[in-house]
């Protein structure tokens, strides 16, 4: 089914809840669907397209003068499956968690870690979604998209999917050319190949846990640490971790030797934003209707009835502050619009 709307409000479709309108909405809910939409994509004069998911990395600093399109996908179907392994194919409009949730119902590996990440199974591939030491990329076999200047459904497989940090070919060669339609899984079924290696999940002792147990402990973590967006406006991390010369943050840690950092090569180092952020005293800051969050200090937040510019102008304040104390540059992980 396609559900079309003009002048319609977005507030209740990003989790900053940002109250900005897009001039024309179309939202579909199954595969074949995405033909009309395209046809309906190119008789309207607004030729600006925004493909959104559940909004949860997408910060509105205005109204939207064209088509905010979005799949409603909604179905997971077992493709094939061994004794070991099974693979399945998700419709992009399923909410991520949910579908985390079924694996671990299901007793399938791979997605455990990353649970409680907010939004839909086609962003995951997008963002190369990540947490506690596994990304997307681990599990993602191959993605199924509309292919707008070709007009037709496109698979792709993992490696050309370009997989980076936060990053892949659909924030790259393919943004905006693109509606991802499904995405399909590769999941262990036995031998899970656990990830324990972040965090607190260190305290996990692996003898003895399950995929539940670790689903458990890694909502646990977060409910405690990240705000929940119905509560209070956000887009979780605000920042990237920067990934910097290993020279560079060598002379750094003489000067802030508690600063946190991961290696990620024999050169390279990546750099914890959010204690950059919390060193240079923005935990907590707030002023008007914007602040950063007081238990999170990547987390920027709307206390209520903030417009996008006021986010981005403290974001601003923050990129400049850190730079001067750091020589550091920030960048944003949020998506502006
Ligand atoms: C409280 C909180 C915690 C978070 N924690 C994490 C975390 O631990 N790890 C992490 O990686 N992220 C995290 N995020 C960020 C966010 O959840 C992810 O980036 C998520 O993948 C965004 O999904 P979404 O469906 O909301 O996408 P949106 O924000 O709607 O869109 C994100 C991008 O994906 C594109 N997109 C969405 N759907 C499609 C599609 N079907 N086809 C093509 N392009 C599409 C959009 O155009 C946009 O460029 C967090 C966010 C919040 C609010």
């Amino acid at each position: 089914m396609i559900h079309k709307e003009n002048n319609y409000s977005l507030k209740s479709l990003n989790t900053f809840g940002i109250d900005a309108k897009t001039k024309h909405y179309i939202a579909f809910d199954q595969m074949d669907d995405i033909f009309e939409v395209d046809k309906l994509l190119s008789e309207l004069t607004d030729k600006q397209r925004l493909v959104l998911g559940g909004g949860s990395n997408i910060l509105f600093t205005k109204d939207f003068e064209g088509v905010v399109v979005q799949s409603k996908i909604d179905f997971i179907q077992k493709i094939s499956e061994t004794e070991e392994r099974v693979v399945v194919e998700v419709g992009s409009g399923m909410v991520w968690d949910d579908f985390v949730s079924y694996c671990v119902n299901n007793n399938w590996g791979g997605t455990e870690n990353l649970s409680a990440i907010p939004g839909v199974i086609g962003a995951a591939p997008v963002q190369n979604i990540g947490a506690y030491g596994v990304e997307a990329k681990d599990v993602i076999r191959s993605v199924k998209y509309w292919d707008f200047a070709k007009k037709q459904v496109v698979e792709i497989d993992n490696e050309s999917c370009h997989f980076g940090y936060r990053d892949s070919i659909f924030k790259n060669e393919l943004k905006g050319k693109t509606i991802v339609l499904s995405v399909l899984f590769d999941l262990s079924k036995k031998d899970h190949k656990l990830n324990l290696s972040y965090g607190a999940l260190k305290d996990l002792n692996e003898s003895d846990v399950d995929l539940r147990t670790i689903r458990e402990k890694v909502v646990e973590i977060r409910d405690s640490k990240l705000p929940d967006p119905v509560k209070i406006g956000n887009g979780g991390s605000f920042f990237k971790n920067p990934i910097l010369e290993k020279d560079f943050t060598d002379q750094l840690l003489q000067e802030f030797p508690e600063m946190v950092t991961y290696k990620v090569s024999d050169t390279k180092v990546k750099v914890a934003a959010g204690w950059l952020i919390e060193q240079a005293g923005w935990k907590g800051y707030s002023e008007n209707h914007v602040g950063v969050h007081d238990k999170q200090s990547l987390v920027l937040v709307n206390h209520g009835g903030a417009k996008g510019e006021e986010i981005v102008s403290l974001s601003q304040k923050i990129i400049n502050d850190i730079y001067d104390k750091f020589k550091i540059t920030l960048h944003p992980e949020v998506i502006f619009i």
